[in-house]
């Protein structure tokens, strides 16, 4: 059964009022709010747990790390890996691309090719340029129609043997747009030897994910979009690609030995978990899998997908809106403009006053921005706690604002 009164309770934060309105948060592709479950966790972690783990021989440290192996272990049955070790925790998508980018360093040379797509966040753009600048290698970029929609005829144009990384997004964050990752994996290993890097920061919250069915060799989310804390996300690697590649940071906890003569470092996951990891965070990021599990992952998509249907159809009877991808295949986010009417951080404000919470501006996907000739968007985005009456209120804001400043 699902119940939204019920889900909602849940969620302590969204009870209070916002310039005196009703809090309406719709910035969940920015962030998510986090249940009371997990945040209990944090709480106990911080009362009764604390202390550092993997090198205490006392009560607490070991208590700590079994609890953090526990929450690993639920991430690894949550992205369907085959071992806990392939699940690396991160401070979020950014560390996690960051950190493949610069591993996959000794395996690009001059002129070998980088392929990613113009729907990608920052992150999944700036750290292959800078792979690209330490290299030599060059970044070519999956264009997109008028839709929002790949062009996957240049994915065939582009896979070639010089080609040693694809990395695309499952979900665009600017647009909600759903990627073919099946189909742009299936080419890819058809035709290359290239790594394959799927970020999954907007999917991982909406969808059931299957590295291994996949068959992708990484794959990056962040926590804090999927009801767990911030600070905290996920790297899975494949064993035998995680085992070959050098280490990322260097310090305590990834080393086997360390002496003036050299070091040996860990094996994995450790191997790529140097410092004093988020440990509270991690914990709570298996109690946000346990809540995404509680409410049904089914109960999320359809409930996800009526509020998406549902944003659509009402915003659309509103004149002069553009929604961008409008006729996409698209989940959890509706990103529009008012045509002619001021810029959408105007949009923004005036909901704000209303206590509606939407994000503004070009949500860190430029290109994308450029693509479309445009300064931003307002974007809404949903979670398993939105209403259909929300929507209305959205919907209303939306007028009001147009009302305001034509
Ligand atoms: N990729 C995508 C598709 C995203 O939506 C985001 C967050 N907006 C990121 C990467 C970066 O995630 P984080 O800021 O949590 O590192």
């Amino acid at each position: 059964m699902f119940d939204i009164q019920e889900i909602r309770s849940q969620f302590s934060i969204l009870d209070q009022h916002v310039n005196s309105k009703q809090l309406v948060y719709l910035d969940n592709a920015a962030t998510s709010q986090k249940p009371n479950s997990v945040l209990e966790v944090c709480h106990k972690y911080y009362t009764e747990l604390n202390a550092n783990v993997h090198r205490g021989i006392h009560t607490l440290s070991q208590l700590a790390t079994e609890e953090m192996e526990i929450a690993r272990r639920k991430v690894q049955k949550f992205i369907n890996a085959k071992y806990d070790f392939e699940v690396i925790f991160t401070k979020g998508t950014t560390e996690g691309l960051n950190l493949i980018a610069y591993i996959l360093t000794q395996k690009l040379k001059k002129d070998d090719e980088i392929i990613i797509s113009y729907l990608e966040h920052h992150s999944n753009i700036v750290p292959w340029q800078l792979l690209c600048e330490r290299t030599g290698a060059k970044l070519r970029v999956i264009p997109i129609d008028e839709e929002g929609v790949l062009q996957l005829d240049y994915l065939d144009k582009f896979l070639n043997e010089k080609t040693k990384i694809v990395s695309v997004n499952q979900v665009s964050n600017a647009l909600g747009i759903i990627n073919p990752i099946e189909e742009i994996i299936a080419k890819t290993r058809k035709n290359t030897n290239a790594y394959i890097v799927i970020d999954g920061a907007q999917s991982a919250p909406h969808f059931t994910i299957d590295v291994q069915k996949l068959d992708c060799d990484f794959f990056v989310f962040s926590g804090h979009k999927m009801y767990a804390p911030m600070g905290t996300g996920i790297l899975y690697g494949k064993q035998e690609i995680l085992e070959d590649l050098p280490p990322f940071h260097g310090g305590g906890e990834m080393i086997s030995t360390c002496s003036f003569d050299g070091t040996t470092y860990a094996g994995l996951p450790f191997k790529y978990e140097a410092g004093t990891p988020n440990v509270g965070g991690n914990i709570a990021l298996g109690a946000a899998v346990d809540f995404i599990y509680k409410v049904g992952q089914d109960n999320i998509q359809i409930h996800e997908n009526n509020l998406l249907e549902y944003a659509q159809k009402k915003l659309l009877e509103i004149e002069n809106i553009k929604i961008y991808g409008e006729k996409a295949k698209r989940t959890g986010v509706v990103s529009f403009n008012l045509e002619g009417v001021g810029i959408s951080s105007d949009v923004g404000m005036i909901l704000d006053k209303l206590g509606i919470a939407v994000r503004t501006g070009h949500h860190c996907t430029q290109p994308i921005m450029d693509y479309f000739n445009i300064a931003g968007t307002v974007r809404a985005s949903f979670a398993v706690y939105n209403t259909l009456g929300e929507i209305d209120l959205l919907v209303e804001g939306v007028k009001k604002a147009q009302r305001m400043l034509s």
